[in-house]
């Protein structure tokens, strides 16, 4: 049998998962990592050493559970945790833990790129905003901070890339990972000249930048050794997680985007050219497809909304006796509305200082109708999503539900009625690890596209049709939930 490794470097463990040719899943493993380190608030830390014995374990579990070996392997894939910064220095030697994805330690370095290049110019150079979470700001955190670090700074990697230099002794990385990082050229599909030359990032410490499906090394012989799998075997770009998730819900053609309803809720859409929102509500990188790219916009607090309500009024049961009370209530909730801002909100509003909370409250209202106005209002925070997104140009035939939500039969129909849109859900749930595989399938040769790959991959098992009725319920209930953030806004700002 021939397999291709997928490998996923997620936050809270990195796992492998081996595919044949015809996108069967043989066997999987998860090598969990320490947990985040938060010294401080706002800090979030990882050793990238400890992703690297996990991605060893992973691909060892991996190759147990498939009962196989290394010699069946005929390519690797990764994919992760995106926006992390790895620093190396002249003897590859990690200087410090990296500050990862959900690190907000660097605002003041947010603050002075945008007041030295212009937020315009940062928005025509990268087709998005800078934020605290990306990969720059944190650099210069390190500068502004850690003199002694910084100074012996010779390579910057992203989170997977370090698991990529494990494997092949490689520094190099994917165009849609670059994307994350406020370095790079998102049109142009390579690092911006004027970003690197502005804010003093030395063109020699950048890794290499490859298209996601392009051959990015080979196994070394002390990799074989250290994973069983074999010296010389390919290794694939790959793709950050989100790009490479798209890949695994084939999301590689216009028309067809993929909601992920997991703690955080992501709408994700293919693009043909890189068009961006002029307000930065949405995310605009190049996709792990060769001149393609993708546009995406998040709910701070999706399936979070439900995790919330479990844990803290609801805590001796489970989400399917959650969604199945909330099936009980009539769509619409009787007029109650819930305002998902658990932690803010990205997109629409760009606002880390909004709150949630029910808006709507009676006397007559059940248990029942405060789940379902709960997973309503994840949804309609979803369409906003969806509309931003249709805003750039993006033409929305059909979408593909995947994350934790998707278990819940209620949740794939409120969100083909919310939508007004065919809802479907695939047989294969695994994500980016998936598309990873993939990826590496068409590097090796075995698909002469990602798009044939995908063709041939991924089956969809079931599809909701929006239904006439209570579509007109909750269009008129989405004007009001529209309403409700700008009323609310001045009252969530007095914290007390
Ligand atoms: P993560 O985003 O952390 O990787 P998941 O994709 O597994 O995690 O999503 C977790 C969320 O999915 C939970 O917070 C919960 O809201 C939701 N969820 C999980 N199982 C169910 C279910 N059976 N029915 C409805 N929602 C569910």
């Amino acid at each position: 049998m021939t397999y291709w490794l997928g490998i996923d470097v997620g936050t809270g463990g990195t796992r492998a998962l081996l595919v044949d040719a015809t996108g069967k899943i043989a066997g999987s493993f998860t090598g969990p990592h320490e947990d985040i380190h938060m010294e401080r608030p706002l800090w979030a830390e990882q050793r990238p050493q400890n992703w690297w014995n996990a991605a060893q374990q992973a691909i060892i579990g991996a190759l147990a559970q498939a009962g196989t070996s290394g010699r069946d392997v005929r390519g690797v894939g990764l994919s992760g945790q995106m926006h992390g910064l790895v620093m190396l220095d002249a003897l590859d030697e990690v200087i410090r833990p990296a500050l990862i994805w959900c690190d907000q330690r660097s605002q003041a370095q947010v603050d002075a790129i945008n007041e030295l290049l212009g937020k315009d110019t940062v928005l025509s150079c990268t087709a998005n905003p800078v934020l605290t979470g990306f990969t720059l700001p944190k650099l210069l955190w390190v500068r502004d901070n850690e003199p002694a670090h910084f100074a012996r700074l010779r390579k910057i990697l992203l989170p997977k890339d370090y698991v990529r230099f494990g494997l092949t002794g490689e520094h190099a990385t994917d165009v849609a990972d670059a994307s994350g990082t406020s370095l790079f050229d998102v049109a142009r599909r390579t690092w911006s000249v004027e970003m690197t030359e502005r804010v003093g990032v030395a063109r020699s410490h950048l890794p290499e930048v490859l298209e996601s499906s392009r051959i990015s090394g080979r196994i070394t012989s002390s990799a074989a050794a250290a994973t069983g799998l074999v010296e010389g075997t390919p290794v694939v770009a790959g793709a950050g997680d989100q790009a490479a998730s798209g890949i695994g819900n084939g999301i590689v053609e216009s028309g067809i985007l993929s909601c992920t309803l997991g703690t955080s809720g992501v709408v994700f859409a293919y693009m043909e050219r890189p068009e961006y929102d002029a307000e930065g509500r949405v995310h605009t990188f190049c996709h792990a497809v060769d001149d393609a790219w993708h546009v995406m916009g998040v709910t701070q607090g999706a399936g979070l909304s439900l995790q919330w309500f479990r844990n803290n009024l609801a805590p001796a049961t489970n989400y399917d006796a959650l969604t199945r009370e909330a099936a009980t209530a009539a769509a619409g909730a009787q007029g109650l509305f819930w305002l998902p801002y658990l932690m803010g909100e990205r997109t629409p509003h760009l606002d880390p200082a909004a709150r949630g909370g029910w808006v709507g409250l009676t006397a007559k209202h059940t248990r029942a109708d405060l789940i379902r106005s709960l997973m309503e209002g994840v949804s309609y925070s979803q369409k906003d999503c969806l509309e931003v997104i249709q805003q750039t140009g993006v033409a929305v035939e059909s979408v593909r539900l995947s994350g934790g939500g998707a278990r819940s039969t209620l949740w794939q129909q409120m969100l083909a009625d919310i939508f007004g849109k065919p809802v479907a859900i695939l047989e294969n749930q695994e994500g980016s690890a998936y598309g990873a595989a993939l990826l590496a399938m068409v590097g090796t040769g075995e698909y002469s596209s990602v798009r044939e790959a995908t063709k041939a991959a991924i089956r969809e098992v079931g599809v909701c049709e929006p239904r006439l009725g209570d579509q007109e319920i909750y269009d008129a209930g989405y004007r009001v939930y529209r309403s409700l953030y700008p009323a609310i806004k001045a009252a969530s700002g007095c914290q007390m």
